[in-house]
């Protein structure tokens, strides 16, 4: 096994661990040894073609399909230089503070979270899209809500030179969206942090880590050879996602009990939904996601707009034969929703690890979830026919289409009855929690600047740190909260022997 020493080791580097990748680059300049440890590759700008399952399979753990036990969602997280910042929207708001105070973190005030919220969106270019480049999907969501008097706004986003290739989820081909690797960890490597590729960090040790080096057919090749280290450091902060961080910390021999690791995950559970008009519109083409409609906060769901691929979007279509193939032939025709539920924060809703050290996850929907999921497809329903539709899919629908004519049947025909879990698509893009800050042990892993209980070398930044949903996108947080844990390694590395 290969021996390596440095001062800090973090592992992961999407949202998360890439900014404290940056905001380390001070003790970087100063002569310190900092590195990165990224599972994923980074592809050669070639590398990203747009082309659906080719990036899905380079970009994404198990293509973006990583299935729940029990086979009722699927969970969608990057696995690359940029983590799922490489495939992330670029949607970026900040907390809204009645989250922040449902969170109830002693310790996290308000003030400072906006204040690295605000810096974020200043690093990452955030603005709103100009009108001439929105697309007809949009425009016609957001049109749709306003005739309905449903609260609509348009997303702050984080691109530069967009051009509209709609592609977004499966990594820019055109360099345009602000990711941490196109931001935070050039800025980092430029200061000397040490970014290593195709390395995945197996376990965590007393200030070591241990971890194995492979590079895939693409990609440029990892900067240590393939093989075995053994990686000392005097701080260790780990940021590979609310799936893979309590994986890890779960398999590692650490020198305390933490009784809520892995616990409190929550996903923001979501479905895509349909609407068909009667010629061809803008869909394809243009950023994806430029209107949110938060109207229903306060019932468990938001509505999005979006733009999924031919094979995404069939696959989250209910039924198969005749009908699926006919709107999937009209797809030039299709106005297209996201709805996500806010979902509760479960202690029995978590990461455990299979026989063979890797995650599994248990995920238990609720009564309340799965009535958010039928009540938002009644509000996609009514935005797509004020939009114009003349029929709508809704997986909780009676039949497969339902027609502009029983528009003002919705209720009776979007019912929990048909929507049954397995036989619907629900996924996830927005994984947090599993390693939830606090101020108890025993109910949380880290306290409120990410320091894990107990171990004053060991953190985690990452979206794990969440205590509960963010009830809206997440990443902007993650980064916020991210800031906090690169200061206090700051602060406390002096302190901490080498
Ligand atoms: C398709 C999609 C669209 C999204 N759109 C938006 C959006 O528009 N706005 C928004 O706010 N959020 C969005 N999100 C969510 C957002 O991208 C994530 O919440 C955020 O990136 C999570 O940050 P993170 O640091 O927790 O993990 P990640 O960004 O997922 O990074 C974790 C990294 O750690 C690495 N890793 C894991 N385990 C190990 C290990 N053992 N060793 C070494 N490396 C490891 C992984 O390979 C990965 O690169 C989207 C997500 C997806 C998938």
């Amino acid at each position: 096994m290969v021996e390596r020493s440095y001062d800090v080791v973090i592992v992961g580097s999407g949202a998360g661990g890439g900014t404290v990748a940056k905001e380390l680059a001070p003790l970087a300049r100063q002569g310190l040894r900092v590195a990165v440890l990224e599972w994923g590759a980074k592809l050669r700008e070639s590398e990203y073609t747009g082309r659906e399952v080719e990036m899905a399979d380079k970009l994404y753990f198990d293509s973006g399909g990583v299935l729940t036990r029990d086979r009722t969602m699927t969970l969608a997280f990057g696995r690359a230089y940029g983590g799922s910042t490489v495939v992330y929207t670029g949607t970026s708001l900040p907390l809204p503070e009645p989250v922040l105070a449902r969170w109830n973190v002693p310790g996290l005030e308000f003030a400072d979270l906006r204040r690295r919220s605000e810096k974020a969106l200043g690093e990452n270019n955030v603005h709103l899209l100009e009108d001439d480049k929105l697309n007809d999907n949009n425009r016609l969501f957001n049109a749709a809500c306003r005739r309905l008097g449903y609260r609509v706004q348009q997303f702050p986003i984080n691109v530069k030179g967009c051009r509209g290739a709609g592609v977004c989820n499966l990594g820019c081909p055109n360099a345009a969206k602000q990711g941490t690797n196109r931001v935070q960890l050039p800025a980092a490597e430029a200061a000397g942090v040490e970014v290593v590729t195709n390395c995945k960090v197996e376990a965590i040790g007393e200030r070591e880590c241990t971890a194995t080096v492979a590079n895939p057919p693409y990609g440029e090749p990892s900067r240590w050879e393939p093989g075995r280290y053994r990686i000392r450091a005097r701080a260790i902060v780990v940021a590979g996602g609310a799936v893979n961080s309590p994986a890890l910390l779960l398999r590692s021999r650490l020198p305390v009990r933490l009784p809520a690791l892995g616990r409190y995950l929550t996903a923001h559970p979501a479905l895509i939904l349909v609407g068909e008009h009667e010629k061809p519109i803008t869909n394809y083409f243009g950023h994806p996601k430029s209107y949110y409609c938060d109207h229903f906060v306060d019932e468990g769901f938001l509505l999005e707009t979006c733009m999924y691929f031919p094979f995404t979007t069939a696959k989250n279509l209910i039924g198969f034969g005749a009908e699926h193939a006919e709107l999937m032939r009209r797809m030039d025709r299709m106005q297209m929703i996201l709805v996500l539920a806010v979902d509760p924060a479960l202690a029995e809703n978590r990461v455990v690890l299979a026989r063979d050290g890797e995650p599994v996850v248990d995920y238990r929907f609720t009564d309340g979830v799965l009535d958010a999921l039928v009540a938002s497809q009644r509000a996609a329903a009514r935005i797509f026919f004020a939009a114009g539709c003349r029929r709508v899919h809704a997986p909780a629908g009676a039949t497969f289409f339902i027609g502009a004519s029983q528009a003002g049947r919705i209720d009776e025909l979007i019912t929990r009855a048909p929507f049954r879990l397995g036989k619907v698509s629900i996924s996830s893009a927005h994984l947090m929690g599993g390693c939830r800050m606090g101020a108890d042990a025993a109910e949380s892993v880290t306290d409120a600047w990410g320091q894990v209980h107990g171990v004053p070398w060991l953190f985690v930044a990452d979206g794990s740190l969440f205590p509960r949903c963010s009830e809206i996108n997440p990443y902007v947080t993650i980064m916020a909260l991210a800031d906090r844990v690169a200061e206090r390694v700051r602060d406390r590395i002096a302190e901490l022997p080498a």
